[in-house]
């Protein structure tokens, strides 16, 4: 299997090359912020619950968030392998899907951490508010909370990956093919090296 975490900060463009990847690549995309927002439009328990945290900026808690991603995981046997965007966001979440993909025989090959700086994240999240009609990039107070939990809590999963030896830092500045191709490239070394 190729298990890719897809890293950085909120705004950084996970979503957006994670679409490139995946036809690349032929795996398939997690997101728990995709999967969080689907519950909240079919109004779900989970989405409730969800909903209290995402407006906020804060993160929903590790225990739901964990379980959930499994049960997503377990939807997909016979899969080539995943993209997780915007999981692990923790450091307990980060040992949980090791603990979990360890059960499967599996691992993750990679971090992919994507590098953008504050200021440039701020105006990609207004400028996505226009169109993707969230609320949580709507609110400049909100986009603050979210990047200071990234700083926070977020930021300290990269160690995590870094010390497993598994941790490549991409330039996250420039076009998408440009960023794309950067991802590739990285993915295949990581390929070749393991
Ligand atoms: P972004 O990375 O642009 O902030 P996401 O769609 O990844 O957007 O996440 C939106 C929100 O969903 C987060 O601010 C958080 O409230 C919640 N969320 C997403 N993934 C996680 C996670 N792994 N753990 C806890 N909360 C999460």
């Amino acid at each position: 299997m190729l298990n890719i975490v897809l890293f950085g900060p909120p705004g950084a463009g996970k979503g957006t090359q994670s679409e490139n990847l995946i036809q690349r690549f032929g795996l398939i995309h997690l997101s728990t912020g995709d999967i969080f927002r689907a519950n909240i439009k079919g109004e779900t328990e989970l989405g409730k619950l969800a909903k209290k945290f995402m407006e906020k900026g804060e993160l929903v808690p590790d225990s739901v968030t964990i379980s959930m991603l499994e049960s997503e995981v377990d939807k997909h046997p016979g899969a080539k392998g995943f993209i997780f965007d915007g999981f692990p966001r923790t450091s307990a979440q980060a040992s949980a899907l090791d603990a979990f993909l360890l059960t499967k025989s599996s691992t993750i090959n990679c971090m992919l951490a994507l590098e953008v700086n504050e200021e440039e994240l701020r105006t990609r999240m207004l400028n996505r508010a226009r169109t993707s009609g969230r609320a949580d990039d709507a609110d400049p107070g909100v986009i603050q909370n979210r990047i200071d939990v990234y700083n926070r809590e977020t930021a300290p999963v990269a160690e995590y990956y870094r010390l497993q030896g598994k941790f490549v830092g991409i330039n996250g500045l420039g076009s998408v093919d440009e960023i794309s191709d950067r991802l590739c490239d990285a993915i295949h070394a990581s390929l070749k090296s393991h």
